[in-house]
């Protein structure tokens, strides 16, 4: 049987240890304070949005909500991200994605300091990672990272394969392996015959978006399986991007959906605010 990478265990670990450097920090008098905007009231950025609200109580992090009319204007949330960017009491800002479509995303992400940049999306901090300098990792492969470490999975020398190149999981994922010294491939909807491509990963990174899609003929035996995907499916239950019970008995380690990834990216959200200080020290 697979060992279960248990996502909801190793993030309430990152949570514990993160919740006793902030008291440490407060005793020293230093408050974090997070944030988080919101356009619109799409249930899904609610949920996502809510669960980093709680996160932040159980840190110790203070959040302020911002709640925009799904019509604001670009100028308007420009405008606040401005003014939160100047404020010495905010350390991070996160705007939540997707965004109604008179704003644009990318506009957005430039604007706000990247020194405040917690979801490390901003051009710098992409730069940052590229040439490993200190700057903000992106969430979800940052968080990862550290399902794959802390759940005793080695990563140097190995055959990594991510399966998907987008700017917020594939490409970041595929450069934080490679500094972590795996051998890595990235594979996309162009790659040719992509089941002998991720049948070579001793560790399977799978980011594409498609529900179940990669069953056990993509997946070498004994491979470490990581399924980003997040799909509700029709009887409201919620499904990746592996076919779990497919995969299950024929690979080393996987992660389950829920439970796997998801609550890692929240975990390395409250990692970034509190890394913050540093940043904004230096
Ligand atoms: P995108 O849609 O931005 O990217 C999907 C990638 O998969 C693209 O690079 C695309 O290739 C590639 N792809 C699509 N179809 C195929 C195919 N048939 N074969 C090979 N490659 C393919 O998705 P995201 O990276 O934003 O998200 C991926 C999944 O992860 C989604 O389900 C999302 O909901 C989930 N997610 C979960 C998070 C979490 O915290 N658990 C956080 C972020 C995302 P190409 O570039 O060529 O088009």
């Amino acid at each position: 049987m697979a060992q279960k990478i248990d996502g909801k265990a190793v993030s309430a670990q990152i949570k514990d240890e993160l919740k006793e450097k902030v008291r440490e920090l407060k005793a020293a008098g230093k408050e974090i304070t997070l944030a988080v905007i919101q356009v619109g009231e799409d249930p899904a950025s609610t949920v996502y949005v809510n669960n980093k609200k709680k996160a932040c109580e159980y840190v110790g992090i203070r959040s302020l909500a911002y709640e925009l009319p799904e019509d604001t204007p670009e100028a308007e949330l420009l405008a606040l991200i401005e003014e939160l960017n100047a404020r010495k009491d905010v350390n991070g800002i996160l705007v939540q994605l997707p965004l109604p479509p008179q704003i644009d995303e990318n506009k957005v992400i430039k604007s706000i300091s990247p020194v405040k940049d917690v979801d490390g999306f901003h051009p710098w901090n992409v730069g940052a990672l590229c040439i490993g300098e200190p700057g903000f990792l992106p969430c979800t492969p940052a968080g990862i990272i550290q399902l794959l470490k802390r759940s005793g999975i080695a990563i140097e020398g190995r055959e990594c394969v991510v399966v998907g190149r987008s700017n917020i999981v594939g490409k970041p994922m595929s450069i934080l392996l490679l500094r972590e010294n795996g051998t890595v491939t990235v594979a996309h909807s162009r790659t040719k015959d992509l089941k002998a491509v991720t049948k070579r990963a001793d560790i399977l990174v799978v980011a594409v978006g498609k529900p179940r899609m990669i069953t056990r003929d993509y997946v070498k035996e004994g491979a470490a399986v990581i399924d980003v995907g997040v799909h509700r499916m029709e009887n409201n239950k919620l499904c990746g991007d592996v076919d779990y019970e497919d995969v299950e008995p024929v690979c080393g380690a996987i992660t389950p959906v829920p439970g796997g990834v998801g609550p890692m990216t929240i975990a390395m959200l409250m990692h970034n605010c509190v890394e913050s200080l540093h940043l904004q020290e230096n």
